[in-house]
């Protein structure tokens, strides 16, 4: 079969390499770089992590509603301008994460997509050309005290279900570990199993230019729409042109949304905006990627220098980026490695802004569309697109391959808006 990829972020650069692998024509449709800025699989923290489980809600969250509408630098913050349209995706989200028990279920969908992660990463850069992008060396949850990491125990209770590992990490261990840390920090969590990739963006056009090497053509250029007639796919329609086909994929991340429409799923979909600030040639810094539990960030060693990478902005795909949360980042990590100098010149200091594709109920959309079988959905991965990238495009090429999907993909069946 002929598949258009629409989109050419992480999501579709793996379905494009696994689709080639099942032994399709496939092209790649993207009106930038592949993996370049305007992606969020280019600046985002690096996480391939086989923990990331639960969803971005948890039972309580309509309670502090209130305190993300008036601190508009809080580590999430919706702005007011945006509330109404946010509405339908914001009540899903508190309704979707309302218990333990809904939360679970979540968890149940997300355990397999990330499961094997960094092991599905590794193998896919050594394919690329690109090995050393990724690394396995396991990551480290940091709390002030134990006490902290047992305020959060039942979310850790849910992770242990879905057999992820750790080990508790004292405060000896914790300054051999990582000697550079700010002593406020005294109590950790390492979960070996997980990895990193330290040049997402990088990774991305690796895996585009295999795809390539192995007979993917390259069309710049937006999809629009898609010709259907009697329920079967001819083509996707660009500006001007329609390439013909006998399949697509919807991997446009935060803008998949009217595609889906058009294809007959009313999803709801919202951009969760993120933010990065990279300290380049950075003094000292994390030996392992850390998740500060005070902080709804990551601190990753990039290729570039220290990737600071979080943030949750409920603002929609058009507003001018806040550039004070990615001084916050950088504050962050000022505060967390006190060998980094205080007066940091500004051009030392690169920051970005991107847009995490979210579902409200933290599943992405994996499946055949509802208005035509031939249209395939592969979006909606949120805070753990990079790391489920590569299951994603797994399952891509089963479903268009007409295998058994590797794993159970009822949980993300794009039709559960409609
Ligand atoms: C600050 C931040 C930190 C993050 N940290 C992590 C992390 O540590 N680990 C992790 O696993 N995930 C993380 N994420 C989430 C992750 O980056 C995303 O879930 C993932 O990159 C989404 O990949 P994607 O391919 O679906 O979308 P994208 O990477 O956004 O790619 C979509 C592509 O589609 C193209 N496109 C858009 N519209 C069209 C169209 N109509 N036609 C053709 N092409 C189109 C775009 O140009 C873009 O290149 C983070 C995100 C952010 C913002």
């Amino acid at each position: 079969m002929h598949v258009v990829v629409i989109g050419a972020g992480i999501a579709g650069a793996v379905s494009a390499v696994e689709l080639l692998r099942d032994g399709h024509e496939v092209t790649i449709l993207e009106p930038g770089e592949p993996g370049g800025e305007q992606a969020a699989s280019y600046g985002n923290g690096g996480w391939l992590s086989p923990s990331s489980v639960l969803p971005v809600g948890s039972p309580g969250l309509w309670q502090k509603v209130p305190g993300y509408l008036a601190d508009p630098l809080g580590p999430l913050t919706i702005r007011w301008r945006y509330l109404l349209k946010a509405l339908p995706w914001l009540t899903r989200l508190l309704t979707s994460s309302s218990s333990w028990d809904k939360v679970r279920k979540v968890s149940l969908g997300l355990g397999p997509l990330v499961a094997g992660a960094p092991g599905l990463h590794a193998k896919l850069a050594a394919e690329a050309g690109v090995p050393e992008l990724i690394h396995r060396t396991g990551q480290l949850y940091i709390f002030p005290s134990r006490k902290d990491f047992l305020d959060s125990a039942e979310s850790w209770t849910i992770r242990r279900e879905r057999g992820v590992h750790w080990i508790e990490v004292d405060e000896d261990e914790l300054r051999q570990r990582e000697p550079a840390l700010d002593r406020r920090y005294t109590f950790a969590l390492y979960c070996e199993d997980g990895g990193h990739c330290s040049n997402p963006g990088e990774y991305v056009a690796a895996l585009v230019r295999l795809a390539e090497e192995r007979g993917a053509r390259r069309v710049r250029g937006t999809a629009e729409g898609f010709d259907i007639a009697g329920g079967r796919l001819k083509g996707v329609r660009t500006a001007g042109a329609v390439i013909a086909c006998d399949a697509a994929v919807i991997a446009a991340g935060a803008r998949s949304r009217e595609l889906a429409h058009m294809a007959g799923d009313r999803v709801v979909l919202e951009t969760e905006r993120g933010y990065h600030a990279v300290i380049e040639g950075p003094e000292v810094g994390p030996r392992t990627p850390v998740m500060p539990s005070d902080g709804k960030m990551v601190h990753t060693p990039m290729t570039n220098g220290l990737r600071i990478a979080g943030q949750v902005e409920i603002a929609g795909l058009d507003a001018a980026p806040n550039w004070k949360r990615a001084e916050i980042l950088r504050d962050h990590a000022l505060r967390t490695w006190p060998g980094l100098p205080r007066d940091l010149p500004a051009e030392r200091v690169k920051v970005w802004m991107g847009h995490r594709p979210s579902t409200p109920d933290g599943l992405p959309c994996i499946g055949r569309a509802s208005g035509c079988p031939d249209v395939v959905h592969a979006y909606g991965h949120g805070h753990i697109g990079l790391a489920s990238g590569a299951m994603t495009g797994r399952l891509v090429a089963d479903i268009i391959s007409g295998k058994a999907p590797t794993i159970d993909i009822a949980p993300f069946d794009p039709s559960r808006f409609n």
